[in-house]
C-alpha cells in the first residue's frame, strides 16, 4: 500500500473511520470499562465484518474464547488485540509492532490476516520491527533514518527487497550515503572463516525429562564447544525458557538427574528489576570488573548505546532499555556459557541487528558457547551455527532434538510450520516464500524448506 494524495486529503476531510492495533498490549485490560470482559464477548460486540469465524480460527482464539481478558499471557493478548482490529470494518487499520510476543507461527497467521484486510477502497499500516514479516507483510518500504529526538529522513519508497536491504546494510546506494557503521550479512561460513572453533572445552547434557504440572517435556542428550551459538527454535509454550532454566540449574530433571555443573550466565526472558538505584550502580554492584575494562566497553557497552540512560533509576526503564540492560549484565558475568532467552523482545530492527553483532562477536572472540531463543527469523539465522528445534503439542507435550547444523534444523522447523525460505541473491538474507507461489511449491515438493547456497 501506498500512501497518496487522496489518503490525505481524506484524512484532512475527516471522513475515514481508523482502528488501530496498539503498541502496549499488555495496557488492554486496564482500559476495558464496560461488563464485557471476556475474550468473545469484547470480539464479536466489534465485529462489523463478516470474518469473525475466520480471525478466531486463524489466531487461535477458540481456545480462550471464554477468558477473562486480564488473566491472558502476552502472546494471547496480541491475538486478541490484533483481532479485535480485524473484526471491524474501517477505512484505515494500524498495527503498531503486531508480532512482540508471538512465535514464527503466530507471526505469520497473524500477518495473513492483516493482509487480508487489503481491499481497493482501504488503507492497512504497520509498524513492525520483525524484518522477515515485515518483508513479507508488505508491498513498499520507506526507511526512516536520522538521530533519535533530532532529526529523522524518510527515504522514497522502495521495493520491499531494496528497502529491507538498504536497511539491513545501513548504506543508501543511490545518495551514496551510510547512515550507520554496522551491517549485517549473512555470508555463510562467515564466522567459520573468522574464528577456529576451540575444541579444548567439550561440554554435554545427558538426555532428560521434566513434567511441570500438566506439562512434559523430554530433551534429546546434546554435545556443545566454546566458539558456538545454538539458537533454540519452536513455538510458544514447547518449554524452551523450561529447558534454559535446567541448564542455568534453576530447574531438576525429573528422576533425581541431574545436569553436570557449568558455569553459567543467564538473560531471563521476563525481566522483573528489583534493583533500587541507577543503572551505573547496578553495574558497579553486579559486573564491576566488566564494566570497568575497555575491551568490554568498546564491544558491548557501547554499540548498545547504554549511555544514553547509564544514570537513571533502573525501575524507570523503558522495556527497551530494560533489554540492553539485561543483556551487558548477563554477558559482563565471567562464565562459559551463556544462556540468553529472548533477546530481540522490546527492541527495534536497528538495536536487533547491533544486538545481534554484539552477542556474535563477543562469543566468537571470547570463545565461549550461547544458547539463544529467538522467534526473529533474521536474527536467529545470523546467529545460529547450530539449532536446536522444539517440537510436539505447546503447553502439553514437547520435545527438544538434539543440537544440528542450521540447515537440517531449519528445514525441520520450517517444515513443521508448512513455510518455505529463499536466500536474497545479494546478500544472502533468509526470505520466505509466499504460500502457493511456484518456488513454495518446487521447494515444498523436493523437501527443500529451507536453503543454505544462494538461489542459482
Ligand atoms: P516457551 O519458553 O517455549 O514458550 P515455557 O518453557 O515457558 O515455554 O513453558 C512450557 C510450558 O510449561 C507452558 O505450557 C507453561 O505454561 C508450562 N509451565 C511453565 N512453568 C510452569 C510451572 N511452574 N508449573 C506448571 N506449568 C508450567
Ligand atoms: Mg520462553
Amino acid at each position: 500500500m501506498l500512501m497518496s494524495v487522496d489518503y490525505f486529503k481524506k484524512v484532512l476531510e475527516d471522513d475515514l473511520k481508523s482502528v488501530i492495533k496498539p503498541q502496549y498490549v499488555d495496557q488492554i485490560p486496564r482500559a476495558i470499562r464496560g461488563p464485557v470482559k471476556s475474550v468473545g464477548g469484547l470480539i464479536k460486540s466489534r465485529a462489523t465484518m463478516d470474518n469473525l469465524e475466520e480471525i478466531l480460527d486463524v489466531l487461535e482464539l477458540r481456545q480462550v474464547i471464554d477468558r477473562d481478558v486480564s488473566l491472558l499471557s502476552g502472546g494471547e493478548l496480541q491475538r486478541f488485540a490484533i483481532g479485535t482490529t480485524c473484526v471491524a470494518k474501517a477505512d484505515v487499520y494500524m498495527f503498531d509492532e503486531p508480532s512482540s510476543f508471538l512465535d514464527v507461527k503466530q507471526r505469520l497467521n497473524a500477518s495473513k490476516m492483516i493482509r487480508s484486510l487489503l481491499r481497493p477502497d482501504d488503507y492497512v499500516i504497520v509498524v513492525e520491527h520483525d524484518l522477515a514479516i515485515l518483508d513479507y507483510l508488505s508491498d513498499f518500504i520507506c526507511v526512516l533514518y536520522g538521530k533519535p529526538a533530532v532529526y529523522g529522513v524518510v527515504t522514497m519508497p522502495a521495493s520491499v527487497r531494496e528497502g529491507i536491504n538498504i536497511f539491513l546494510d545501513g548504506n543508501i546506494p543511490t545518495e551514496n550515503l551510510r547512515f550507520r557503521e554496522e551491517s549485517l550479512t549473512f555470508r555463510v561460513g562467515e564466522a567459520g572463516e573468522e574464528f577456529i572453533m576451540d575444541r579444548s572445552n567439550d561440554y554435554g547434557y545427558p538426555k532428560m525429562e521434566k513434567t511441570l504440572g500438566d506439562f512434559h517435556l523430554s530433551i534429546e542428550a546434546g554435545s556443545f564447544t566454546g566458539s558456538e551459538i545454538i539458537v533454540m527454535m519452536g513455538e510458544n509454550g514447547t518449554g524452551k525458557t523450561t529447558f534454559c532454566r535446567m541448564l542455568a540449574g534453576a530447574e531438576k530433571p525429573d528422576g533425581g538427574k541431574s545436569i553436570p555443573p557449568m558455569s553459567i550466565s543467564m538473560k531471563p526472558q521476563k525481566i522483573t528489576p528489583k534493583f533500587q538505584g541507577t543503572v551505573r550502580q547496578l553495574f558497579m554492584k553486579q559486573i564491576r570488573a566488566a564494566f570497568l575494562n575497555p575491551q568490554f566497553q568498546t564491544d558491548v557497552y557501547k554499540p548498545l548505546k547504554l549511555d544514553d540512560f547509564i544514570d537513571q533509576e533502573v525501575q524507570n526503564l523503558s522495556g527497551g532499555e530494560l533489554q540492553r540492560v539485561a543483556i551487558v549484565l548477563s554477558l559482563g558475568k565471567p562464565a562459559d556459557i551463556y544462556v540468553i532467552d529472548e533477546p530481540s523482545a522490546y527492541l527495534d530492527s536497528e538495536q536487533r541487528i547491533i544486538a545481534a553483532r554484539v552477542i556474535k562477536r563477543y562469543i566468537m572472540h571470547l570463545k565461549k558457547t550461547a544458547f539463544v531463543v529467538e522467534h526473529d527469523f533474521i536474527m536467529a539465522t545470523y546467529l545460529a551455527d547450530r539449532v536446536i528445534v522444539f517440537e510436539g503439542q505447546p503447553s502439553i507435550d514437547s520435545r527438544a532434538n538434539s543440537p544440528e547444523s542450521l540447515l537440517t534444523g531449519c528445514n525441520k522447523f520450517l517444515k513443521n510450520l508448512d513455510v518455505t525460505f529463499r536466500r536474497d541473491p545479494s546478500t544472502y538474507r533468509p526470505r520466505i516464500n509466499k504460500q502457493n507461489s511456484q518456488l513454495d511449491q518446487e521447494q515444498k515438493l523436493s523437501g527443500n524448506f529451507f536453503f543454505l547456497e544462494e538461489e542459482s
